[in-house]
């Protein structure tokens, strides 16, 4: 296991922290998978299931052998994270999508609330093996709750950096409660980033940014769950929000080694969904261009996805050129209405994470994916994330589309009344 640049190839030993080469290329992990007997490893993995208070009990570290072989266990920093539920679509849901089988993995059941945890988890491990004691990021949000979280249960410190505007306060007010010391910059996500890559050494921090590749190592875990739930066979489509791309980047790292591994006979094609307002990604593809151009001020409703300059799209075009895959981009409306869907069906999340079946909707209607085909969507974040959007939707009519919404409804404590109002709701299900 080391880091190598995906630039220039150059190789870094793992017992030192970097994320980025001289060249200024992004490192990753490469394992060496020579010699892995796939066969005992599934076993390995399935007989996990029945473990309760190892740190094999953690939807990541189960797969510790794909993941970080070597991480000193004694230095795992795990909350159980994954093992979040895999959901068969509702019929509502389904006629939405426009697809025959439909699933939904909802990572918004992790610990913080966000998949974050499924990298962060692995982040922070590994900075506490190196004996580091502060912990840093930035980020729009869920990526502070979830290190503030692992930080404050591992008895560490972190230090986050958050834009003073278009964010969830849901998530600020996490951040606090966990007792990050939290640092409001009037900025993008973007400036912030540039900031750490130039300070955080000086001062001493372990970036938890979604660049640091042992994050992307965790966020694998959320690929081999859903195979694994599914007995080894994945759906036609895995589609999911882009951001940063680091999840993108993940899942198309993960899909590799279970095809390196055997354990796939064929890759799913991965689907990239990003909101209108920040989209630079999608244009890049859509536009066929050499390079990413950043988007210099980037708003979407949906704050986890308002990042201009992605720092992994290298990584995640390869994703697209090895499965397949494509992008498209939808607007806040159509992101809000998903939700409303998904949030109705009983599973919820926040707004980021609509794109995706919003964004399914899109490539069905379009004839890029077929009706008969079979898809994945990936919930990332809770629905308890951002409440103020919740309120937007509901109470104050703020989205154009009034066929998901449900109104509050002033009724008199008579009985006739409340039959009425009672009569009225079966009417509109039906
Ligand atoms: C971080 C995040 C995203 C975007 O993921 P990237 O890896 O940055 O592309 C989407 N949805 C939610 C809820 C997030 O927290
Ligand atoms: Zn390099």
């Amino acid at each position: 296991m080391n880091f190598v640049c995906i630039d220039c190839g150059t190789q870094l030993p793992i017992g030192k922290f970097a994320y980025q080469c001289a060249c200024g290329g992004l490192l990753e992990v490469i394992h060496d998978f020579r010699g892995v007997d796939a066969e005992r490893l599934k076993r390995l993995f399935t007989e996990r299931l029945s473990e309760r208070m190892s740190p094999y009990a953690s939807g990541v570290w189960r797969y510790k052998e794909l993941i970080a072989p070597e991480q000193p266990e004694e230095m795992i920093c795990t909350k159980y994270e994954g093992n979040t539920g895999l959901y068969p679509a509702s019929w509502s849901l389904n006629r939405f999508a426009g697809v025959r089988g439909l699933w939904f993995k909802a990572q918004s059941e992790n610990p913080s609330g966000s998949f974050k945890d499924n990298g962060m988890t692995v982040a922070v491990s590994h900075g506490r093996s190196l004996g580091y004691k502060q912990f840093t990021c930035t980020s729009t949000g869920n990526t502070s709750s979830s290190l503030a979280m692992y930080a404050a249960f591992g008895g560490e410190s972190s230090c986050v950096f958050v834009p003073n505007k278009d964010i969830s306060i849901n998530k600020v007010l996490q951040t606090l409660a966990y007792g990050a010391t939290v640092i409001s910059f009037d900025g993008t996500y973007d400036d912030g980033i540039l900031f750490l890559e130039k300070h955080a050494d000086e001062l001493g921090l372990y970036v938890c940014n979604s660049v640091n590749p042992l994050r992307i190592e965790g966020q694998k875990s959320i690929v081999y769950e859903i195979a694994q739930s599914l007995n080894w066979q994945l759906p036609d489509w895995i589609v999911l929000p882009g951001g940063a791309l680091s999840n993108a980047t993940a899942l198309g790292k993960g899909l590799r080694d279970l095809k390196e591994l055997g354990f796939i006979e064929r890759l799913p094609r991965v689907a990239v969904v990003q909101a209108e307002g920040a989209s630079p990604f999608h244009q890049m593809m859509a536009e066929a261009m050499e390079e990413l151009a950043p988007q210099r001020e980037p708003y979407t409703r949906a704050s986890a996805l308002n990042i201009g300059n992605p720092p992994s799209w290298r990584k995640a075009r390869r994703v697209l050129e090895e499965t397949g895959g494509v992008t498209t981009s939808v607007s806040d409306a159509e992101i809000l209405d998903a939700k409303a869907v998904i949030d109705r069906s009983g599973i919820g999340c926040e707004p980021a994470s609509a794109a995706a079946l919003a964004g399914l909707r899109k490539l069905v209607r379009a004839g890029i994916a077929d009706k008969d085909e079979t898809a994945v969507c990936i919930l990332t974040g809770h629905l308890l994330k951002d409440t103020d959007a919740l309120k937007e939707y509901h109470l104050d009519a703020k989205w154009p589309s009034a066929a998901h919404r449900n109104a509050l409804v002033a009724s008199s404590l008579i009985r006739e009344d409340v039959s009425k109002h009672l009569r009225a709701a079966e009417a509109a299900r039906s």
